[in-house]
């Protein structure tokens, strides 16, 4: 049977000449264990953000400031090469290639200049620049190690629709078009490295992911070759139980379930976005975050759903300014609409809603939403709630700033009983007043609001009492 491995590469696992090392040392040991090996890589830490202000710069008419960006990235990448390379072919060729990207760059930018505006499709082409180079240096140094290896751009394999800046694939087009360009490859015992992040329309006109979006490209190559195993290679030991800068004692979540990363990405932490897992969460494939600093670590492991047994809880996860936007009125007691009318409102101001309690009594119904977005949010709910206002059904809207979310998230929760009790506990043994409390709709968790003084203490103490 064939056993195929994909390994992604972030940014920072491959943003010096010492990172791209460790990296190729990672690609060689797979190579010798996995029958067929795909490599995605990320473009340099910190490349793309450059790119993206290259062509902002260039927009906004300013040419001295996107002609230093350029020059500041033909540094980096010319000084990786030649640190990797030795005066030889695969050098000169590199060097090329990064001349030859760059001055597209440059072209790019005058005209965008010029015009004084730059597309989401031109930004694509721009964006993307990183990997294209990456992925041929990558490629480049597996041959110096005597490896067959080749660079594949991704606009050859993952067909997308034409939403540029966060495009989507069109799975079944892509399907055929991977397996037709990468299969061959495997057939010379090659192995493509691929350009993360970018695709391409059906037409041949490249578009990106979205930010990040590599690992969405590992999970779409993962899914498209029945991949065994997806392997992200990152600078963290995996998902955490905590954010270690405010636990120092977080430890490695061995196993997690789709379900629950979904949870803690929505919950705040850094994890990988659930839409970019998806592909490959659907066919069962499991995916490992690993580092490629701390390697002797197994990291974390994503599968469709968790052992029951390991369903405890899983980690404690913190979201920072927050506002906790209150509609009370004794009058608003059984009248049927007013929840849709405010949350109606809030939608208008594209504030997004973390958080909902009401309470029983029907006097108040407060919600949590970015504190950057409440002063509109209120106007935008006492515009709606005129009348009653007028009327003093609404007594009034205002808002607590801030505040915080601590959300404790895992699969056990449901059938473990006392967990909430544990929770409460500990935040009384510190002494922390709890402003609101939710439990998630889907079971997999239990959110607390406290003020944002007490957020660190909170998050430390809930993960001492259910951890140690
Ligand atoms: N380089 C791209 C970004 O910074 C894609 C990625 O790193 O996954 O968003
Ligand atoms: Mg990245």
């Amino acid at each position: 049977m064939d056993r195929t491995l994909v390994m992604k590469f972030g940014g920072t696992s491959v943003g010096s000449a010492d990172a791209i090392n460790r990296a190729v040392t990672l690609i060689q040991e797979g190579a010798g264990k996995w029958e067929n090996l795909v490599v995605v890589v990320s473009a340099m830490s910190g490349v793309t953000d450059n790119l993206i202000r290259c062509a902002r710069t260039a927009a906004g008419g300013q040419q001295e400031g996107y002609l230093e960006i350029i020059e500041a990235l033909r540094d980096r990448h010319v000084s990786v090469v030649n640190l990797l390379f030795q005066a030889d072919q695969e050098q000169q060729e590199l060097l090329q290639v990064i001349e030859h990207q760059l001055s597209n760059l440059t072209a790019l930018c005058s005209s965008i200049h010029i015009l004084g505006e730059v597309t989401p499709r031109a930004m694509d082409v721009i964006s993307s620049l990183g990997e294209r180079i990456n992925a041929r240096i990558i490629a480049a140094l597996l041959r110096e190690l005597g490896l067959l290896s080749q660079a594949v751009d991704a606009t050859e394999c993952i067909v997308t629709d034409a939403r540029f800046q966060s495009a989507v694939p069109l799975m079944d087009k892509t399907r055929e078009k991977v397996r037709s360009r990468l299969l061959p490859e495997f057939g010379e015992n090659r192995i493509p490295v691929v350009t993360g992040f970018m695709a391409a329309t059906e037409d041949g006109i490249t578009t990106t992911l979205g930010r990040g979006g590599s690992d969405y490209t590992a999970a779409i190559l993962g899914s498209c070759l029945d991949a065994a195993e997806v392997w992200t290679w990152t600078d963290v030991d995996g998902v955490m139980t905590a954010d270690p800068r405010l636990v120092p004692d977080a430890k490695v979540i061995p196993m997690l379930s789709y379900a629950e990363v979904s949870e803690l990405a929505y919950f705040g932490a850094k994890v990988l976005h659930p839409r970019t897992i998806r592909p490959i969460v659907e066919r069962n494939i499991p995916l490992w975050v690993k580092n490629t600093f701390n390697p002797g670590i197994e990291g974390t492991c994503i599968v469709r759903e968790a052992d029951k047994q390991q369903d405890l809880v899983k980690a404690v996860t913190l979201i920072k300014d927050l506002s906790m936007v209150t509609v009370e009125g004794r009058g608003m007691m059984g009248v049927p609409g007013i929840a849709a009318r405010t949350f109606g409102a809030v939608a208008r101001q594209g504030a997004s809603v973390l958080m909902i309690s009401q309470a029983s009594s029907e006097q108040s119904i407060s919600f949590i939403i970015p504190a950057e977005t409440s002063q509109e949010v209120i106007r935008s709910v006492e515009s709606e709630m005129e009348l009653e206002l007028e009327r003093r059904d609404v007594d009034r809207v205002w808002a607590m700033d801030g505040i915080v979310i601590v959300t404790v998230v895992g699969a056990g929760m449901r059938h473990i009983p006392g967990i909430a009790a544990r929770v409460f506990k500990a935040l009384a043994g510190e002494g922390i007043n709890v402003v609101a409390i939710a439990q998630g709709s889907s079971d997999f968790s239990l959110s607390l609001v406290v003020s944002a003084a007490d957020g660190a203490a909170a998050v430390g103490s809930i993960h001492n009492g259910l951890f140690n």
